[in-house]
């Protein structure tokens, strides 16, 4: 592990960084001008810049478990994750309303955890249609074991937009031993997906396992793109309980690199950003006959559509009002028009005989590459220019430095109101307690513990006989 540095934050910079507060009711500076001038000052504003111009915040994961049924050799979660009860909906309903206050109907809500799955199926339904009636976008985020097709109808009729299913080797899943033996769990989920109105993402660990299977992994998206609309890569990083830390020569630049030898297209992550550079990559292709091709070759023209159609707002849970808008906004800017249907002409003219065989049909995939940040290796310049917040008890944070300091804000008892008086919800024995309870800290046993404290805990005769996985599948 690399020490910490003078480029670093400090232990007492990241003790002292504080969730943001409540804007103030009195400050008529909407959400979107707060995040620019955020930007502004990481000086992150530029004219390909979408966070601060075209979204208040990239998104805002609300955790609803700490549980999980799998033990990630990256996990970014605490070590006594596993021990802790689920905080009280009321909780939860709590923190949706807080994100609504910060940033906006426009937020994309995370739904994840742990896995949300692992919660009581009647609150994850409650939490979507909560989203919803607030006027949000959701999104699942779930390794996939529990979230049946049946499950997945009930919360798109509840006003679920995405699922995003984490599926790779630092899962450890049982009787896959690549990246390519774990397509066939990725098919099963595209399958239980397919046909409802949802926007199928997968999140994919890239670490020193893995790396050189990147490319066929993209191909592998690329082929199944009718129904998989984005391919996420996540940098292992060095933070939580997980039990590897290597990056070796794993960051944005090689892991852009192998997307790019996957797609076989110089796909540009430069030409549109969201949040601090360092952090994030986003590619956008088009597929005609399997074969993908740079949507982003000319970054002027992106940029332009970027300023011009900064101010609409994209209500992708109902397709006719998109299409409205879309037209709404071409009708206002013909000479973007013009500029995309000659730019797609061009293209289909080019790669004519593909586009026969594909019999008219151009699809179409977003990549994109986040860089977390090691627990002990945080830019203080990023952590203000984040996108990706987490949404803890007292406001939102960075998810950087949330995960460098999480049992500040889980081994904390949540103040609920029970029948009129106030009562502090306990994480560890999931009780209503009368009195604020003093330091809690949960024992942790080989059943409750998770990654680098069940390592510390291990006992190989027993090895995995408590495991949850074994009654899940795939
Ligand atoms: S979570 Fe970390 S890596 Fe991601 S945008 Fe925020 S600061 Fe950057």
């Amino acid at each position: 592990m690399v020490q910490p540095t003078q480029q670093f934050m400090t232990a007492a910079e990241i003790a002292d960084w504080k969730p943001y507060p409540l804007p103030d009711p009195a400050d008529p500076t909407p959400a979107l001008l707060r995040t620019r001038q955020r930007m502004h000052l990481a000086g992150q504003w530029a004219p390909w810049q979408m966070l601060g111009r075209r979204m208040a915040v990239g998104c805002v994961a609300l955790e609803i478990t700490q549980r999980c049924n799998l033990d990630c050799s990256y996990c970014y979660l605490s070590e006594s994750s596993q021990a802790l009860k689920d905080i009280p909906l009321q909780e939860v309903y709590r923190r949706i309303d807080m994100i609504y206050e910060h940033y906006g109907p426009t937020a994309d809500v995370q739904v994840t955890g742990g896995d949300p799955t692992l919660r009581k199926r009647e609150e994850l339904v409650a939490i979507i249609a909560y989203i919803r009636k607030k006027g949000m976008r959701s999104s699942l985020f779930t390794n996939g074991i529990k979230a049946s097709r049946e499950l997945l109808q009930q919360l798109c009729d509840a006003g679920l937009e995405d699922v995003a299913f984490h599926v790779d080797m630092t899962q450890e899943r049982k009787g896959y031993a690549s990246e390519m033996e774990l397509n066939a769990v990725r098919e099963e989920y595209i399958a239980r997906a397919k046909g409802l109105p949802l926007a199928v993402i997968f999140n994919t660990t890239a670490f020193p396992g893995n790396f050189h299977e990147i490319p066929s992994l993209v191909q592998f998206f690329v082929r199944h793109a009718d129904v998989v609309r984005f391919a996420s890569f996540q940098i292992g990083a060095d933070t939580g309980r997980g039990t590897e830390r290597e990056r070796v020569t794993i960051n944005p630049t090689t892991v852009m690199q192998a997307i790019r030898e996957g797609a076989g297209a110089n796909l540009n992550f430069d030409a549109a950003s969201a949040g601090h550079a360092q952090c994030n990559g986003y590619a956008y292709g088009l597929i005609i006959n399997n074969k993908v091709h740079d949507f982003f070759n000319d970054p002027e023209f992106v940029r332009d559509i970027l300023a011009s159609s900064a101010h609409l707002t994209v209500d992708r849970a109902h397709k006719t009002k998109v299409w409205k808008t879309v037209a709404q906004y071409f009708w206002r800017h013909p000479g973007t028009l013009w500029g995309v249907v000659s730019r797609l002409t061009r293209l289909i003219w080019r790669e004519r005989s593909d586009f026969v065989a594909a019999r008219g049909r151009i699809g179409k995939i977003s990549f994109f590459v986040h860089n977390f940040m090691d627990a002990q290796q945080l830019e203080k310049q990023r952590c203000e220019a984040c996108s990706f917040m987490v949404m803890t008890p007292e406001g939102p944070m960075s998810m950087c430095v949330h995960n460098a300091k999480r049992d500040e804000y889980l081994l904390v008892a949540a103040p609920v109101r029970h029948e009129n008086t106030m009562k502090f919800f306990n994480p560890v024995t999931g009780q209503l307690d009368s009195t604020m309870p003093g330091k809690i800290m949960p024992v942790l046993s080989r059943k409750n513990a998770r990654g680098r404290a069940k390592q510390g805990l291990a006992d190989p005769a027993a090895e995995d006989a408590d495991s949850e996985q074994e009654e899940m599948s795939p």
